[in-house]
Order: structure tokens, then sequence, then C-alpha cells
């Protein structure tokens, strides 16, 4: 027995997590526990405790999928991690190795995926399990707080641009400006498009105008669209939607140059009407972005290492979680909020 770690727990969906002193879990062959230092707090883990989606986590349940810490124990058969070893818990806990997705780069699409905070226990937690073979690496002495939403935020915002075919030079429009949107507007600029941003909060519009966003547009007002449609020459090439408001998937449609693409990446439950003669005569692609596979979260890392990218942080103690929750829901949290395990309140 290692003795007792603290974790917030699902123990039904819609009520506040409760904080808990549970065994320190130990590895598995193939696993590492890793002691974590820092954990971001996705929108995601806020869908997951209310259930807002068709498939539901599983009860109860450990959130959190951006956890960095450090290996502190190697499980059986665990060659290239040792105790010590700096490294991050992502959304794709592990997947099956072996199928047509798997083997093409493509593990965030396997059907035999395990999530981490959803059906597998995540990182809202002293101590966390992870699979050896899914873990990212981070830098040795690295700033355990600044990488952690890189994990998720970082990697999914990284990804969805690329899946937008957005060259250097054209335009991306993000939409929603939170924890992604934030570090996706660092990403693009260092991918080197031009970057309209788009929100319902003036401050978090503010917020992207400091990280370089040459436009920055209210949805809510009459001309939003109009905007920055003249803005950018009749369309971005790219458009990214991190926002979690049906509406703003639809308003994407708005904005998108003829031939552009739409990534789709925010999860608020619902649908989104899509104006088909629009799409069609302007051969606009709309494509779903989910995460980033074990190579993007590499690259999502090394570009935060190299301090291109710099996520804006307000830290809490893990006893706060379910008031960072509650901001969250309310469109609250400028950047990202992460929990400091080191805090104790
Ligand atoms: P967040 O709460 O930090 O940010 C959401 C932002 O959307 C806020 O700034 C809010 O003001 C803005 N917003 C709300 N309504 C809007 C509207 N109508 N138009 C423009 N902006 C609007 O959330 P987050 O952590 O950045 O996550 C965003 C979404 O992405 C969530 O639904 C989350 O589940 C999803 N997500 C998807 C993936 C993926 O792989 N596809 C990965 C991570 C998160
Ligand atoms: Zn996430
Ligand atoms: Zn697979």
């Amino acid at each position: 027995m290692k003795g007792t770690m603290r974790a917030a727990v699902a123990h039904r969906l819609g009520i506040p997590l409760s904080i808990e002193h549970l065994p320190i879990p130990s590895p598995g062959p193939g696993e590492v526990l890793v002691k974590i230092r820092a954990s971001g707090v996705c929108h995601t883990d806020l869908h997951a405790v209310q259930g807002d989606w068709p498939i539901q986590p599983s009860l109860p349940f450990i959130p959190g999928h951006e956890g960095a810490g450090v290996v502190t124990e190697v499980g059986a058969g665990v060659k290239h991690l040792r105790s010590g070893d700096p490294v991050g818990i992502a959304w794709l806990h592990d997947a099956c190795g072996h199928c047509e997705y798997c083997i093409s780069g493509w593990e965030t699409l396997c059907e035999r995926q395990r999530n981490s905070g959803y059906s597998v226990n995540g990182t809202f937690s002293d101590y966390a399990i992870a699979d050896a073979a899914y873990v990212a690496r981070l830098p040795d002495n690295c700033d355990f707080i600044a990488l952690a939403p890189i994990l998720c935020a970082g990697v999914t915002s990284y990804k969805g641009i690329r899946e937008t075919e957005a060259r250097p030079g054209e335009w991306i429009a993000i939409s929603g400006i939170g924890g992604l949107g934030h570090l996706a507007i660092q990403y693009a600029k260092t991918m080197g498009l031009h970057v309209a941003a788009i929100d319902i909060s003036e401050s978090k519009l503010a917020l992207a105008r400091s990280l370089g966003a040459e436009i920055v547009v209210n949805a809510n007002d009459a001309s939003a669209l109009e905007d920055i449609r003249r803005a950018t020459g009749g369309g971005a090439q790219g458009v990214l939607v991190t926002a979690v408001s049906p509406s703003a998937f639809t308003q994407a449609l708005g904005m998108v140059r003829r031939k552009g693409t739409i990534s789709l990446v925010g999860l608020p439950p619902g649908e989104f009407a899509t104006p088909i003669f629009d799409v069609v005569l302007k051969r606009i692609t709309l494509r779903g972005s989910i995460v980033g596979n074990r190579q993007d979260l590499a690259e999502a890392v090394a570009m935060a290492a190299y301090g291109k990218v710099r996520a804006q942080v307000e830290p809490f103690p893990l006893s706060q979680v379910n008031a960072v929750l509650d901001r969250l829901r309310v469109g609250g949290i400028e950047g990202r909020a992460v929990l400091d395990m080191s805090l104790v309140a």
C-alpha cells in the first residue's frame, strides 16, 4: 500500500465533484504511474460531468485530460520510460494499436480507444495511471503549469488549424477565444496565417487582440459576418470553430471563403443549420477534428517548449475544481484554468 491521494470524483452526472482520498493506484503491464503536478481544466471536462454527450462517461470517474507530471513507477514491460521522466496525459489514454486507423496515424479515430477522464480515470488527482505508449514526452525542467493546457487545448487547436489546410499568408477565422481559441491564435500566427478572432465576450476579444489577432469581432454584432468578409477580402480560407454554441457553427458558414474549409472542434450538444446551396456552390468543406495523434501532440508541445506559444493560465488548488467548472460554464475563465497540485487550500 503506497498511501492515499487526493482526487476529484464524479459519482453521478450533474452534481459537484467530491474531493476524496483514494488509494494510489499501481501501474499494470505497459502502464506508468504519474505524479500529477498540474492539470488543465478543459470545457470537455464540464461536458463530461454534465453528461452533455450521446455517449456518457463511465461512473464513477475522475475527470481531467491535461495532466502534466512525472513518472514515479513503471509497470512490467515498459522500457522507454523511467522514474523521473516528465510526461503528459492527454485525452487519448490508449487505443488498440492495430486497426486501420491506428496503423495509419489516426489512432484518435480508433473504435477501441479509451479516453482519460471519461472512460478511464483522468488527472484531477495527485496521481494517475497512463499507458506508456500514449503519454506525451515533456522537456526536462519544464513548466508543468504552462504546458498542461497544451496537452488538449494546444494540440487540438494546432491540429484543427492544419485540418483547414489554410496556407501561410491566408486567413483563418477562429470562433471561440477560450482555452482552445487563445492558443489557436498563437499557433496560427506561428504558422504564418492572418488571424480573425470571434467571441461574444469583449474581454476575450481584448485577449485575442493582445495575442496578435488582426481582426476581432463580437459574434453578437449584427454586422459580424459582413465585417469578417470585408476585412479578409471575401472570407477566411480556414475557419476553426471552438465556440461552445451551435449558432457559432452556422455563423462559420458566413465567414468562410469560396473553396474554404471549416474545421469543427467545439462540442456543444445539439445540431446546426447548414445552407445546402452555399456549401455546394461555394465548394465548402465541413470537417470535424478531434484532438491530434501522438505526432501532432509532440509538435504542439515542441512549439510551446520553443516559446512560440504560451498558455495564459489561472492556477487553482484542486479543492476549487467545482468553482472552476462553474466559471467555465458561464464563460468566466480567460485563457485556461489549471489545477496546480502543489497548492493546498
Ligand atoms: P472555453 O469555455 O474555454 O471557451 C469557449 C469560448 O467560446 C468562450 O470564450 C466563449 O465566450 C465562446 N463562445 C460562446 N458562444 C460563442 C459564440 N456564439 N460565438 C463565438 N464564441 C462563443 O472552452 P474550451 O476548453 O476552449 O473548449 C471549447 C469546446 O471545444 C468545448 O465544447 C470542448 O468540449 C471542445 N473540445 C473539443 C476538442 C476536440 O478534439 N474536438 C478538444 C478539446 C475541447
Ligand atoms: Zn480537452
Ligand atoms: Zn485502433
